[in-house]
């Protein structure tokens, strides 16, 4: 059985998938710590506009019997 590998996010290079591999997707604990840096420090901007959703008159569709025969 081939042993799935993975790409760490930090560095790139090939780690094996494994559940000893306890800082996967990361190939160390340096490169989780830098990633995870990263996030800290703002470096990773979430590009989700905040905005005020306008309100939606929602209306509730009518209820049919058309299951009914
Ligand atoms: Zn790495």
């Amino acid at each position: 059985m081939p042993i799935l590998t993975v790409n760490c996010p930090c560095c790139g290079k090939s780690i094996p998938w494994q559940p000893e591999q306890i800082f996967k997707p990361f190939c160390s604990a340096r490169c989780k710590e830098q990633d995870l840096g990263a996030w800290a420090t703002g470096a990773y901007v979430i590009a989700t506009p905040v905005e005020d959703m306008p309100e939606q008159d929602y209306q509730v569709p009518p209820q049919h019997d058309d299951y009914n025969y």
